[in-house]
């Protein structure tokens, strides 16, 4: 597909459902109909960045600031295990605090003790602090670009360089991490050319895993009273994201179940094959506010709640560990 045309077909109000049933077929052909869920631990919501979108940016001076002890976010670990999850996804801010070789024992001590999969997803770092955390047994790390447009890149994220955070996704490859990038749609600013020029550089990745939710204005920061994007042009973008990149493993956001009702099922339906639960003990989850509506506790992060959407929708949890479908150590091929 050209960019012209996935520009179009973003931009079209009429169609039917065509784009949805090949979504869905594609996700079914490659990853059947099992459904990876992914432990979200949000270890620290301090953040040296000052993205305009994010609530967690370092001016939002009305957050009430945590980071975890490692014995905090190891008693996390377990508790994902004992619940029988397979992957641990450890998400922070930006924080200053957290040395390298603190993580790097954090994370051998997870995978020693429970062995669950480790993703990282913590934001920009230098490339022997990616590699000396990839040593210590990370497993996949989820950077994403947020937008394809430089120019909007750098205005949303004034303390940030567009080329710095391609070139970290390329180490993250380069490195052999399952690597996970992606970006927000409904963005102030994001118009249905950088939206198709968008999808395209998320397939010309060739990425594990890619993650697209809808922008959420926060009200404690500069993009306050920001509109987002309506559904039915959030879930095609799902579906097309899903056709053009047939082969990465794709959630079902947590913003989608914010924004839209049964948002979440509907993204599953529209080519998602993973859920991330929200693990993160609710006395610090509740400060972890990226956006609004976050931190009210999601039925569906209750597992029981989840069994009843998925069988709902004739699909069911994976208890496998959901590695990349696309070859390398840990995929089919090896
Ligand atoms: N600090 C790290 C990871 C935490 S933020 C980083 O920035 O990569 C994780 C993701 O939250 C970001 O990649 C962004 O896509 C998403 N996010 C931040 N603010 C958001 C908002 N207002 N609405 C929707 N998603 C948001
Ligand atoms: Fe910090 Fe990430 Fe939020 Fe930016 S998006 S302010 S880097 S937590």
């Amino acid at each position: 597909m050209k960019e012209k045309e996935i520009e179009d077909l973003i931009a079209d109000k009429s169609f039917g459902t065509d784009i949805f049933d090949k979504a869905d077929k594609i996700r079914k052909e490659n990853f059947g109909d099992g459904v990876h869920l992914r432990a979200l631990i949000e270890f620290s919501n301090y953040c040296s960045r000052n993205c305009l979108y994010c609530g967690l940016r370092r001016d939002n001076n009305k957050l009430k600031r945590y980071r975890m002890s490692s014995k905090e976010i190891l008693s996390c670990a377990k508790k994902a295990f004992d619940m029988g999850f397979k992957t641990v996804v450890l998400q922070s801010g930006e924080d200053l605090f957290f040395k390298t070789k603190d993580l790097c024992a954090i994370v051998y001590k997870i995978k020693k003790n429970y062995g669950l999969r480790v993703t990282l997803s913590a934001g920009l770092l230098k490339k022997s602090d990616y590699g000396d955390l990839k040593n210590s047994g990370v497993d996949r790390y989820l950077l994403k670009f947020e937008t394809s447009d430089k120019k909007l890149y750098e205005y949303l994220k004034p303390d940030s360089v567009f080329g710095d955070r391609l070139k970290a996704i390329e180490i993250l490859k380069e490195l052999n991490y399952q690597t996970g990038s992606g970006i927000m749609a409904g963005l102030p600013g994001q118009n249905d050319k950088i939206l198709a020029k968008d999808l395209k550089l998320i397939k010309d990745m060739e990425l594990d895993m890619v993650s697209v939710g809808p922008f959420i204005s926060d009200p404690d920061t500069p993009l306050k009273n920001c509109s987002t994007i309506e559904e039915f042009k959030m879930i095609k973008i799902l579906a097309l994201t899903r056709i053009l990149s047939p082969f990465s493993h794709m959630p079902a956001t947590t913003s989608m179940g914010v924004l839209y009702k049964n948002g979440r099922k509907k993204a599953l339906l529209a080519g998602a094959n993973v859920l991330m639960p929200d693990i993160t003990p609710v006395i610090y989850g509740e400060n972890y506010r990226i956006y609004p509506g976050k931190n009210i506790k999601d039925p569906e992060d209750n597992i029981n709640e989840i069994k009843d959407m998925l069988s709902s929708i004739s699909r069911h949890i994976s208890y496998e560990f959901g590695d990349s479908v696309r070859g390398g150590f840990y995929g089919k091929n090896s």
